[in-house]
């Protein structure tokens, strides 16, 4: 059984993209820059907030904070992001989910320049991933698949089953394997006999937010499990949603929580930043 570890993976995208960043540098003399919009204190955006600006610093990317601590009004939102659209400095735009409650999400995602949409989260960015040509993909979608290659797992004709249907997670996971030639079977909480569909997957997808709910008689004997649920246990520790110490006896592979997925949603972000960059600055 082999466990897919996020860090190497993390790395290598990361190591890829201040090379990119470094050649664009010497080439244009353009700083590859990221605004950060966090409205709010909520403490787990606050921290996934801090991981991204340092991973920005590691490779090279400049980072700009537009923080509103103690909260906005839906039309001081849309204009600073309206603001950072029109600032060509600024090349992605980092929107930090969920925001609190009383603001439209959809509006806020909606008004960020397609161009600059580093979290690949936008309606065009969604829809061109399925119309099979993909612009910016969602970054946690995107990193799982960098798993499966960084670990030589094939996707095409793989029966993959994709557990949970989030614009997030769960759609955009389902719409990239498929373009890889998955036969893919989105699950979700209507879903009659999930056990079952579980069962048949080759490739096991789980995104869910529910602690250790996929058990180990669910995973078919040599499956494949990338597990992207990250849910805080009452005893303070971080479990994913497939209980790993069942599922591993049966997985041929299976990433862990925390060290698996987790990873690659930040390592992504900036490969989707250098992306926006390269294209907005136009071709060498
Ligand atoms: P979400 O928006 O809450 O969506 C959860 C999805 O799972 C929904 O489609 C829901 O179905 C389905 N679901 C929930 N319970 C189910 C059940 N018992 N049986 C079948 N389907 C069920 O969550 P999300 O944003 O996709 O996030 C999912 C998990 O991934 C969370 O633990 C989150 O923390 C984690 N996550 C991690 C990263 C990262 O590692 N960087 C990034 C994003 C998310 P319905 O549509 O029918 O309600």
């Amino acid at each position: 059984m082999q466990i897919l570890e996020g860090r190497p993976v993390a790395a290598k995208v990361l190591a890829e993209v201040k090379a990119g960043v470094a050649a664009l540098v010497a080439r244009t003399g353009v700083h590859p820059t990221l605004a950060v919009v966090l409205v709010g204190e909520d403490p787990a955006s606050q921290i996934y907030v801090r991981n991204k600006k340092r991973a920005a610093d590691e490779v090279g990317i400049s980072s700009r904070d537009f923080l509103f601590p103690g909260g906005c009004s839906q039309a001081e939102l849309v204009e600073t992001i309206q603001k950072i659209n029109a600032d060509p400095s600024i090349h992605g735009i980092l929107l930090q989910l969920p925001l609190p409650k009383g603001l439209d999400e959809n509006a806020a995602v909606n008004a960020i320049a397609p161009a600059k949409d580093a979290d690949g989260l936008h309606p065009v960015s969604l829809g061109n991933l399925l119309a099979g040509k993909p612009s910016m993909v969602p970054c946690t979608p995107g990193g799982c698949i960098e798993i499966l290659d960084h670990y030589g797992i094939a996707i095409e004709g793989a029966e993959a089953v994709m557990v949970g249907r989030s614009r997030l997670v769960g759609k955009p996971l389902a719409q990239l394997l498929l373009a890889r030639n998955a036969t893919v079977t989105m699950c979700h909480t209507r879903t009659r006999d999930l056990a079952e569909h579980c069962r048949q997957a080759e490739i096991l997808c789980v995104a869910a937010g529910r602690p250790r709910f996929i058990t180990g008689d669910m995973v078919k004997e040599g499956a494949v499990v990338i597990d992207v649920g990250v849910n805080r246990l009452d005893t303070g520790k971080l479990a994913g949603d497939v209980d790993f110490e069942a599922a591993s006896k049966r997985a041929r592979a299976i990433t862990p929580v925390p060290g698996g997925v987790g990873l690659m949603t930040v390592a992504m972000l900036m490969k989707n930043t250098l992306l926006a960059t390269t294209r907005q600055l136009g071709p060498a």
